[in-house]
C-alpha cells in the first residue's frame, strides 16, 4: 500500500550477465504497474535504488492523474563496463514474466528498440518494438509536452499560441527533437542544448534549432524552459540563474527536491508538473496493453493538455506550486498518502 511505501521492491542480481539492478512496484491497486527500464551508470546501489523508488512512485502519480486503470513501477539496471547486455535484458524479461502481469515494462533512458527486443523475447508484459507494439511512444510524449506548454502559455500570457515564443529545449533526444519540431512548426524560436554534438548539429541543421552550449541553457532568457534530458536538474544552483517564465518538459523527476517546486512558484515561474506533462507514452502504452488499441497523437495531446490546464488552474486558485497540487490530487484520487523518499536529491546520474 502506498501509505506504507511500496508494494514490492526486488533486488536483481544475475551472475551470468553481471546484472545488478532494482525493480520497484509502487502501487497496483488501480491496475497493473507500468514503468520503463532505465539503464544508467549509477554511482552505487543506493543511488540506483533511490532512483527506482522515486521513478516508480512518480509512475503511480502519472497513471492516476492520467485517469488510467494502472499504477506505478520501474526497473533500473546499473550500467557498467563488462555488463553482458543481451543476457542482462533477457534475465530482466524473465523476472517481469514471473510477475505474471502485475508489471508492464517498456523503454526509458538506455533502453531502446534493441534492448526491448531482448526483453520482449522473454515476456508477454513488455512493449514489443516495431509494428507489434504500441509504437510512437516518444511522439506521444512530445505531443503531450507540446500540449502542456500551450496550457502554460495560456495561463501566463493569455494565449496558448507558440508562435513567436522562445523555448529552450535541454536535450534533443527522442522526445526533445520531436518537441522542437512541433514548436518550430508552430512558429516558435527554439534554442537547443545537447551534449551529443553530432546529434546537436544534425537536429539544428534539419529543424533550424539555434544551439547554445550545454550548461548555458538555464541562463538563456526565454518564455519556456523545456527539460528533455535527465532528472534532478532543477536545484539550488540551476534555479538561481533560470531565466524563463515557464518550466515544462519531458524529463521525469526534474526537480531535485519537492521544495524546488515551491521555489519556482515563489519566483513566479510556472512549473508544469512532470507527472502530468510527460504522460503521453504511458497513456499510449497502457491503452494498447489494456484495451488493445493505439490512441492517436491528437487525442493524447488533448488529454494531457486538459489535465495540465486543470492542475495549473487549481494551483493558481490556491496560490500553490503546481507540483504540490498534482501530488495532492493524485493522493486524493487514491484516497491515500503518497510517501516519497524525499530526503535526498534525485541523482543526476552520468549517462
Ligand atoms: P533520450 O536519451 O533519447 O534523449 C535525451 C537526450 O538528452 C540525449 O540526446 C542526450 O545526449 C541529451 N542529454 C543528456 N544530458 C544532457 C545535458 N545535461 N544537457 C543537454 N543534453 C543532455 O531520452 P528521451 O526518450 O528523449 O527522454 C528524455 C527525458 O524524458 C528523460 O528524462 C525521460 O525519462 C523522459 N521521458 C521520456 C519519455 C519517452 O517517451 N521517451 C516518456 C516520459 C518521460
Amino acid at each position: 500500500m502506498a501509505r506504507e511505501g511500496f508494494e514490492q521492491v526486488l533486488a536483481l542480481h544475475d551472475r551470468a550477465s553481471g546484472l545488478r539492478g532494482f525493480l520497484g512496484l509502487h502501487d497496483t491497486r488501480q491496475g497493473p504497474a507500468f514503468g520503463g527500464i532505465r539503464r544508467l551508470a549509477y554511482r552505487d546501489e543506493k543511488a540506483a535504488l533511490l532512483d527506482c523508488l522515486r521513478l516508480s512512485k512518480a509512475m503511480t502519480e502519472k497513471c492516476v492523474l492520467a485517469d488510467l486503470p494502472a499504477g506505478g513501477g520501474k526497473l533500473v539496471i546499473m550500467d557498467r563496463e563488462g555488463l553482458d547486455l543481451e543476457r542482462a535484458y533477457r534475465h530482466v524479461g524473465r523476472v517481469v514474466e514471473q510477475l505474471g502481469g502485475r508489471f508492464y515494462t517498456g523503454p526509458d533512458m538506455g533502453t531502446g528498440q534493441r534492448e526491448l527486443g531482448w526483453v520482449a523475447a522473454e515476456t508477454r508484459y513488455a512493449t514489443q518494438p516495431g509494428d507489434a507494439g504500441p509504437g510512437l511512444l516518444a511522439e506521444s510524449t512530445a505531443a503531450g509536452v507540446f500540449a502542456g506548454i500551450r496550457a502554460a502559455l495560456g495561463q501566463v500570457f493569455g494565449s496558448p499560441r507558440v508562435a513567436e515564443r522562445t523555448v529552450v529545449v535541454q536535450g534533443l533526444g527522442q522526445v526533445g527533437e520531436r518537441l522542437a519540431a512541433l514548436l518550430i512548426e508552430g512558429g516558435a524560436h527554439v534554442f537547443g542544448a545537447e551534449v551529443d554534438s553530432e546529434r546537436a548539429q544534425r537536429v539544428s541543421a534539419e529543424l533550424g534549432v539555434e544551439l547554445v552550449p550545454p550548461g548555458s541553457e538555464f541562463r538563456v532568457p526565454c518564455d519556456v524552459f523545456a527539460p528533455c534530458a535527465q532528472g534532478g536538474i532543477l536545484h539550488d544552483l540551476s534555479l538561481e540563474g533560470l531565466a524563463s517564465r515557464i518550466v515544462a518538459g519531458a524529463a521525469n523527476n526534474v526537480l531535485a527536491r519537492g521544495i524546488d517546486g515551491d521555489r519556482l512558484h515563489e519566483r513566479g515561474i510556472l512549473y508544469v508538473p512532470d507527472v502530468v506533462i510527460c504522460s503521453g507514452a504511458v497513456i499510449r502504452g497502457a491503452i494498447f496493453h489494456l484495451e488493445g488499441r493505439r490512441e492517436s497523437l491528437e487525442r493524447i495531446g488533448e488529454r494531457v493538455g486538459r489535465t495540465c490546464e486543470r492542475i495549473l488552474q487549481r494551483a493558481a486558485e490556491e496560490d500553490e506550486s503546481p507540483a504540490r497540487v498534482a501530488t495532492r490530487e493524485a493522493l486524493e484520487r487514491l484516497g491515500d498518502s503518497l510517501d516519497a523518499p524525499d530526503s535526498e536529491p534525485t541523482p543526476a546520474a552520468p549517462r
